[in-house]
């Protein structure tokens, strides 16, 4: 344990200091039940409050001097990575104010810890069940990651971080890159990819039709923190090209075995040859098959889909939108040793929450940390 040169427990200070990620954990932890992590626990990187509050993606390559800033008032702390803001937390319970400690050999260099005065006494946060959901589930490990969020509708960048921050929720924003969208060259993905520089999110490649495997270089695809797609856009054996959310272009479904065999026969070939990392949107059916989802989706078809997404390495987004796959489906997944990640897929503000569907299924599928898949940074 190192010891500070300012060692009197102060609820409120501001401490800044240089900081490098290495082979072994280290931390600063103060008020008895707070520690910043420098460095990897489970899904948790640095600048995670450890069991509170995750950081999910490495901003800054081991043994690579950062600076790391937490400010800190009370019961809320604030952590900055080279200034730019990766937690934001109000304790809902009151603090044991205690100085600052540094953790680990090596890691720390130039601290500085200076008290903050003021009074900084503020009513405590609001806590609801699905606030206290994510705190339990930072508790166990469980990643609090939104890896499908798209800027549509007018929600801006600024916003979505403010709401990142604010819910405890990091987000993976994604551009849809594909046949007759904004976005059908490398420069333009280039382009999206510049736009998200320097903010606490992964940046994500929503493949989309089956087109996309053509139209951008290997290059710029790992660019991207992570690539996803679904199994929504494809052609069947009529040589019909449709996107299944759209009523007009599924058009009346007259064999919906036939259907369901198309669907699943696609599904494999997306996810054993196309090189995503995720299966959006997964398990989704037109609106005229949607009821039938139960039995559909039979045992032999999810039994392919599921072993050809752990034969493709892809892991299985829990889907907030369309609260997809099913309970019935996430647990034959779990068993068989599938992968998964949260997604919203948002059509805008007012639809992005806070993984409500999400945390129903780690309760109701006794999901873990090791259930999870996230991206591995830098790539
Ligand atoms: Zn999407």
């Amino acid at each position: 344990m190192a010891s500070l040169a300012f060692s009197k427990a102060v609820p409120n200070f501001k401490l800044e200091v240089e900081a490098r990620s290495g082979a072994t954990a280290a931390g600063i932890r103060f008020h008895k039940r707070f520690e910043i992590l420098v460095g990897a626990n489970g899904h948790f990187r640095t600048g995670s409050l450890a069991g509170v509050r995750g950081v999910y993606k490495q901003y800054v390559p081991d043994g690579q001097w950062f600076r790391l800033a937490a400010t800190v008032r009370g019961d809320a702390v604030e952590v900055r990575i080279n200034d730019m803001p990766v937690v934001s937390y109000r304790s809902p319970d009151p603090i044991e104010p205690a100085a600052p400690t540094l953790h680990g050999h090596d890691a720390f260099r130039n601290l500085r810890v200076t008290p903050i005065l003021e009074d900084c006494t503020t009513p405590p946060p609001s806590v609801d069940a699905t606030s206290r959901l994510i705190a339990d589930a930072a508790l166990r490990g469980i990643p609090a990651a939104d890896l499908h969020v798209h800027l549509k509708l007018g929600l801006t960048l600024e916003q979505a971080v403010a709401k990142s921050l604010h819910d405890g929720i990091q987000y993976g924003i994604a551009v849809n890159c594909g046949k007759g969208f904004p976005t059908e060259n490398d420069a333009a993905a280039l382009a999206f990819i510049d736009s998200l520089k320097g903010q606490p999110i992964f940046v994500a490649m929503q493949a989309e039709g089956r087109e996309w495997v053509q139209m951008f270089s290997r290059r710029v695809v790992e660019q991207f923190d992570y690539v996803f797609t679904d199994s929504m856009t494809w052609t069947d054996n009529h040589g019909r090209r449709m996107r299944t959310w759209i009523a007009d272009e599924v058009g009346r479904i007259a064999d919906p075995q036939e259907f369901m065999d198309t669907l699943v026969d696609r599904a494999v070939g997306i996810l054993e040859t196309e090189r995503v990392n995720i299966y959006a949107n997964p398990t989704f059916l037109p609106d005229q098959l949607s009821k039938d989802y139960e039995t559909l989706w039979t045992d032999a078809r999810r039994k392919r889909v599921i072993a050809a997404a752990i034969k493709g390495g892809v892991a299985i987004e829990i889907n907030n939108r369309y609260k997809l796959p099913s309970q019935s489906f996430i647990q034959m997944a779990k068993a068989a040793g599938a992968k998964f990640t949260f997604g919203t897929n948002n059509t805008g503000p007012n639809d992005l929450g806070r993984c409500e569907y999400g945390w129903q299924m780690v309760e109701a599928c006794k999901l873990d940390a090791r259930d999870f898949w996230l991206p591995k940074t830098p790539r």
